[in-house]
């Protein structure tokens, strides 16, 4: 499947919007939320990841979206983690809300699941030896 990971941000007027139900039954694509954040009366955030068997399809759902006054940037970057240089003490799991890095808590060693990462970049200050990085 072809996927997009995009950062969509919406102003006020737009909130109640049914959009990404409209992604999902005319454009027939999979929405995968990541990251939400919607406060009334305030600018909204969403990470999306959108997904069909055709690229293009997946780009007339982001074309659309544009057409409707939201601000779409497809995230291209993406966390490095150098695991042969990590001591797992576990710093870089407190930072991270959507648990894409973890402890096993029997073997005591991180695990990193890349596809639950929402790329925030809190990680990489807090691994006291650097080796969380954004890549581009
Ligand atoms: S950037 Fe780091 S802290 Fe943020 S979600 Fe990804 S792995 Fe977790
Ligand atoms: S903070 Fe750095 S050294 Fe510690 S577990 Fe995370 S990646 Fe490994």
């Amino acid at each position: 499947m072809a996927t997009r990971r995009v950062l969509i941000t919406f102003p006020a007027g737009l909130a109640g919007k049914p959009l990404t139900y409209s992604l999902v039954k005319e454009f027939d694509l999979v929405i995968n939320i990541l990251f939400a954040r919607i406060t009334p009366n305030e600018e909204g955030k969403l990470i999306l990841e959108i997904g069909n068997s055709s690229l293009e399809q997946v780009e007339q759902g982001i074309n659309f979206l544009r057409s409707q006054g939201v601000q779409v940037e497809t995230l291209a970057r993406a966390i490095s983690w150098n695991e042969k240089e990590c001591i797992h003490c576990g710093a870089c799991t407190a930072v991270c809300r959507p648990k894409a890095l973890a402890l096993d808590l029997d073997s005591w060693e991180l695990s990193f699941d890349q596809s639950k990462c929402i790329i925030c970049g809190l990680c990489t200050t807090a691994c006291p030896l650097g080796i969380l990085k954004e890549t581009f």
